[in-house]
């Protein structure tokens, strides 16, 4: 499947808010294909010249139903680069069926809100999530079933992408009354 700027679908497509359903296990041909088809969009959209030519917009996650299909499938790249000596740590993932199974009540949220692939309009506003969550599921990189547990920026993403099986997009969590809430003890990354 041919995935760029042009093939993802937008919000004004009714599709984004299907839900996603289950994949079987071992995953089918198929959906192999297709999950490695996200992951190597993730991967390819920050390399500049790559992305520049195959219009691909830089992204740290995608889910299978930005493509069309609702299938729990979604892949993520995360970079968090360390401090001055500290070396960069990139956790990746291409999921099947990924869970939440714990959410930390303490909330986070990023300060200059959230993006997504299939939404080109700015939506400004605090997207408060939680500031850490376990994920379980199969991840097709090592070929196993994973426990996930996440924090920061990571869990972020991780809420992001799993929000999509549900038809939900991140701007369905900003409040139009109130984009900028105080949240007490909110972790602001
Ligand atoms: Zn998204």
């Amino acid at each position: 499947m041919l995935i760029n700027n042009e093939t993802i679908i937008k919000d004004n497509d009714p599709r984004i808010r299907e839900k996603s359903q289950p994949v079987p296990l071992p995953l089918s041909q198929e959906d192999e294909t297709l999950l490695r088809e996200l992951y190597q969009y993730v991967e390819n959209s920050t390399k500049p010249e790559i992305a520049e030519k195959e219009n691909l917009r830089p992204a740290v996650g995608i889910s299978a139903i930005q493509v069309g299909v609702p299938k729990q499938l979604t892949a993520v790249i995360v970079r968090l680069s360390g401090d001055d000596d500290e070396e960069e740590v990139v956790y990746r993932y291409m999921l099947a069926n990924p869970k939440i199974v714990s959410s930390s009540v303490q909330k986070a949220y990023l300060e200059s809100g959230e993006g997504c692939l299939s939404v080109a309009d700015e939506h400004e506003g605090y997207v408060v999530r939680s500031a850490r969550v376990t994920v379980q599921g199969y991840d097709l990189l090592t070929d196993q079933k994973i426990t996930i547990r996440a924090r920061g920026y990571l869990a972020i993403v991780l809420q992001h992408e799993l929000d999509h099986f549900s038809g939900t997009l991140f701007y369905d969590h900003i409040n139009a009354g109130n984009p900028f809430p105080k949240v007490a003890d909110a972790i602001v990354i």
